[in-house]
């Protein structure tokens, strides 16, 4: 063995920062000796229970110690679960120097969400094509065209001096893509045959049997309902979708209506596909301004809107509840939610759905009507993938545990030899024996306020938490200095109760008879720490809760 064999590290690690083990804010790294990768920086959003927080990212602390050596990012598309986190973790990083890749679509996207933090011009964009390699030394990436919900998506073929390994990004083969860039089988055949030592796959959907519907059937799906229609239709989509929003388009022009597009986002995106790729996306000319709309028939208007999973501020979710400027529902009106529910927006999105049914529309969801296709490959297309790749050792990724473990089982079927269910924070190491884990790190995620950026600590997550529920009691203590005497307190709170101050006086009773007397040998901190821990009593006595308790203390006669 020559000196510089015995140097080459004999292993290559791969450690998901996110997106294994749940859904959303997608990041794996990998580690060759001294040199990282990473693919895709996505966020995720927080549920109801998280006050006080805009979205949830990967672990910034991990990567600020090893950002000298992180040799690029890569990106496999455009949705924010897989590049959200880029312009936050500018904030902390110094990214200037790392290469950035992604197509020209993904990229257009990145470009405009770090145009509006100032970063765009900083930052080292490189554009990669479906067939391109990278030589990112000593990693080499290829890029493989895939499908999804959104254009422009590609899978990885990571070269490295251990092995090859195929990081698929999120997919699903259509077979039929309304931009004609199809699924590329081939390539994949080509590679399995050469040998894959490691396949990660997307598992959002591995437990739902068959193979997912194209675009091409939900755009009929469409047809079907608007052409019949006599008045206006409203269809609320995942503004990302620009295929859905191209079929709209068509549907438009074959049934004599008007498209209107309503939302910011649903502009955005439009226009950064019409000047990235080769779908045909409606322009200006082809649209009526919502401002203009009442110019138009109401049987000629075909509305596009934000809301899908009523976020409060969507077109959607105003005008239901009759927020909206330009948009208001009547019983002409049939409202198509081209989508899904996610998965704790439900209730939200019936409460929407109650009340344009109030005011007399009609409204068909994606469960009843063949008008929305999910973008994640189910258990026929994930099998497609392994037998295309035939991979020696499988992780599926993308999803939460039990997607993991059923996607596990459809690789077990299909003979892979080593199988490994992870989460955020394994490492693992893949050598020419196949794959272990090797260490379980802890990968807290970091948090954004919509100002601040920091771990939960830094945010003080846990204090909002209790301040919601527990309330904040503020304490003023009087007392006499010189001789150390016990005047009396005041107490005030916040987010408790409102009886007229009843509650507070009582407190304030008892509080000030323990501790007339008691205080003489104390400094003002050990005051401080007393009449909080008597405040707390009290109130947890009275009450059964412990507010958070402010005590100031100051000097009368
Ligand atoms: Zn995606
Ligand atoms: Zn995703």
């Amino acid at each position: 063995m020559t000196h510089a064999d015995a140097k080459q590290p004999q292993s290559l690690h791969i450690a998901p920062l996110g997106g294994v083990g749940e859904i959303g804010m997608n990041m794996m790294l990998f580690r060759y000796g001294e040199d990282y990768l990473i693919v895709d920086s996505g966020i995720r959003f927080p549920d109801t229970t998280m006050t006080g927080v805009e979205v949830i990212l990967p672990n910034l602390s991990i990567l600020a110690a090893i950002q000298d050596k992180i040799r690029a990012i890569i990106l496999t598309h455009g949705h924010e679960d897989h590049i959200g986190a880029i312009r936050l973790m500018a904030q902390r990083l110094d990214l200037r120097k790392t290469p950035i890749l992604g197509t020209a679509f993904t990229l257009a996207l990145l470009r405009r969400r770090l145009a509006e933090e100032g970063l765009a011009a900083e930052m080292n964009l490189e554009q990669i094509r479906p067939g391109d390699t990278a030589d990112l030394n000593p990693f080499k990436a290829t890029f493989i065209r895939v499908t999804h919900s959104i254009p422009d998506c590609v899978a990885v073929c990571l070269e490295t001096p251990i092995g090859r390994v195929i990081h698929t990004g999120d997919f699903k083969i259509d077979r039929n893509p309304l931009d004609g860039e199809r699924f590329d089988e081939d390539s994949l055949r080509a590679l399995g045959d050469e040998g894959i030592d490691l396949l990660l796959s997307d598992s959002t959907n591995a437990s739902v049997p068959g193979w997912t519907r194209s675009e091409e059937e939900v755009a009929i799906g469409l047809e079907e309902q608007i052409a019949p229609w006599k008045g206006r239709v409203i269809v609320s989509l995942f503004s990302s979708n620009l295929y859905r929003i191209h079929s709209l388009f068509k549907i438009a022009q074959r049934n004599n209506r008007i498209l209107c597009l309503l939302g910011r986002s649903v502009h955005q995106y439009v226009e950064v596909g019409r000047q990235t790729i080769g779908l045909e996306l409606p322009k200006e000319t082809d649209l009526v301004d919502v401002k203009q709309l009442h110019h138009v028939p109401r049987h000629q208007q075909l509305l596009v809107c934000t809301g899908s999973q009523a976020e409060p501020r969507s077109v959607l979710a105003r005008a239901s509840r009759g927020e909206h400027r330009n948009l208001s529902f009547s019983e002409d009106d049939l409202v198509l939610m081209s989508c899904r529910k996610i998965p704790g927006n439900e209730r939200r999105i019936h409460r929407m759905i109650n009340d344009i049914l109030r005011a007399g529309a009609t409204c068909v969801f994606g469960k009843q009507a063949p008008i929305h296709a999910s973008g994640h490959a189910r258990q026929d297309e994930l099998k497609r993938m392994l037998e295309l790749t035939r991979p020696k050792c499988f992780i599926p990724v993308h999803g939460e545990y039990s997607f993991l473990v059923d996607h596990a089982n459809l690789a077990k079927e299909v003979g892979v030899e080593q199988i490994k269910i992870i989460e955020d924070g394994s490492v693992i190491s893949l050598s020419p024996q196949g794959i272990t884990e090797i260490a379980q790190e802890q990968v807290e995620p970091f948090f954004h306020d919509g100002n601040n950026l920091g771990t939960s600590e830094e945010l003080c997550l846990a204090e909002k938490k209790r301040l919601a529920w527990n309330g904040v009691a503020v304490v003023d203590v009087t007392i006499d200095p010189t001789r150390g005497l016990f005047l009396g307190l005041n107490v005030e709170t916040r987010g408790l109760f409102n009886d007229e101050g009843r509650l507070c006086k009582e407190i304030e009773d008892a509080v000030g008879a323990q501790m007339s007397g008691q205080i003489s040998d104390m400094d003002t901190e050990e005051l401080k720490r007393y009449a909080a821990m008597l405040v707390r009593r009290e109130f947890r006595n009275r009450t059964r809760r412990k507010p958070v308790t402010l005590v100031q203390v100051q000097a009368g006669k």
